[in-house]
């Protein structure tokens, strides 16, 4: 089974994930979490240069390199994790790059996710869940977990990071049989009742 988390910076994907891990083990599931952009060792290194680098990345430029760091990391870990039967839990996928580079960035959501197709040579989430959060609580939680240090994209202006959230939404609306939408304003625990009710009916 492949499972993606999505939502805006703060909204716990990286919590929510680490506690759904613990909890498939205990029941048997054989689980390999893993995360966009970073998943391997070259994603790592592309995801220091679209984190990091002070430098000029180019709209274009960017979105390829994300969708370069999707299509190893696919073919490497989730493609042959999901065909050995365990379960993937990824910290976002291309919902992240048509809602950031796509529709934030302006790149045109059909031109990002026929790119991210592509990379991903048709790999799809079985489930997606949509940490959804108000921009201004998400930026709070990450500046209190470190320290007001922001990387390239969390820098952005409120309003881009508001136009992230809305493209999340619509996407959702427009795939409601992969999307569960959760209020990750609600406690961490409720939260995690809530994507685990939805996963169970999934992997049994
Ligand atoms: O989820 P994580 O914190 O690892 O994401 C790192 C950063 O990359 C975030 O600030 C997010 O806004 C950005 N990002 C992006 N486009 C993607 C994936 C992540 O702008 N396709
Ligand atoms: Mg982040």
């Amino acid at each position: 089974w492949f499972i993606t988390l999505e939502g805006g910076d703060g909204a716990g994907k990286t919590t929510q994930a680490e506690r759904l891990e613990q909890w498939l083990g205990a029941h048997g599931h054989r689980v390999v979490r893993t995360r966009e952009p970073g998943g391997t060792d070259l994603g790592q290194r592309i995801r220091e240069i679209v984190l990091h680098d002070r430098g000029h990345v180019t709209p274009r430029a960017e979105a390829l390199l994300y969708a370069a760091d999707r299509a190893h990391h696919v073919e490497t870990v989730v493609r042959p994790a999901v065909a050995r039967g365990d379960v993937v839990l990824q910290d976002r996928y291309i919902d992240s790059s048509v809602a950031y580079q796509g529709v934030a960035r302006g790149l045109g959501a059909d031109h990002i996710r026929s790119v991210s197709d592509w990379a991903a040579d048709g790999m799809t989430p079985d489930l997606t869940v949509l940490l959804d959060l108000d921009v201004s609580i998400g930026r709070a939680r990450v500046a209190s977990a470190r320290g007001d240090v922001f990387d390239r994209l969390e820098s952005e202006a409120a309003t881009f990071h508001e136009t992230v959230r809305q493209a999340f939404l619509d996407m959702a609306s427009a795939e409601p049989q992969r999307f569960l939408v959760v209020d990750a304003a609600e406690p961490a625990d409720v939260v995690q009742e809530r994507i685990r009710a939805a996963v169970a009916a999934l992997v049994g």
